[in-house]
């Protein structure tokens, strides 16, 4: 089985300074989800980590977020799509929990669920701290050009084995063609 561990604002859909707030703010990036059905096709596991904090701002409430991945799910079922699972961080920045990237909490986690050895799984961010995260885990790292990623991809902090891409199309293109 072949793992990917995936952002989510940035990468799969637009991302908006102020947060996801509702369905209707989700958007998705022109051919993500096709790239997400081409994986799942393929037989991958899809899985997404993301940092939610604004459930912890009270910017939106656990309903809204299951609303959010419901669209989601739905428009990429209708693609023969489907993300196996979604692990979150819901705490603020000063909360002091290990799950929120840039520290490795969920992708640990993530590994642990599905007892994947952390080098064959590769993982995608548009933003630093998605990237430390899963390079800290283990795991290969990934950057988009999308949401934050044209700032991301001059960041001197960035692991030298990271491989940058311009979209997840582009990305799962190199995955689907290597394997
Ligand atoms: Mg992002
Ligand atoms: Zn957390």
């Amino acid at each position: 089985m072949k793992l990917a561990i995936l952002d989510r604002d940035g990468v799969i859909n637009e991302d908006r300074p102020d947060f996801i707030k509702s369905a209707d703010e989700w958007v998705a990036l022109p051919g993500s989800l096709e790239a997400i059905a081409r994986l799942s096709r393929a037989g991958w596991k899809v899985v997404v980590a993301t940092n939610q904090s604004g459930l912890g701002r009270g910017l939106f409430t656990p309903d809204d977020l299951t609303a959010i991945h419901q669209k989601m799910q739905q428009q990429l079922a209708a693609l023969g799509g489907h993300i196996d699972a979604i692990f979150m961080c819901p705490h603020l920045p000063d909360a002091g929990c290990n799950c929120r990237k840039p520290l490795p909490g969920m992708f640990l986690e993530i590994l642990k669920r599905y007892d994947a050895p952390a080098h064959d799984v590769v993982c995608v961010g548009d933003s630093l701290r998605d990237i430390t995260a899963a390079h800290v885990a283990g795991c290969q790292t990934w950057l988009v050009e999308t949401g934050n990623g044209q700032k991301t991809r001059n960041d001197p902090g960035l692991p030298k084995s990271v491989q940058i891409r311009p979209t997840l199309a582009d990305v799962v293109d190199s995955w689907l063609t290597e394997s």
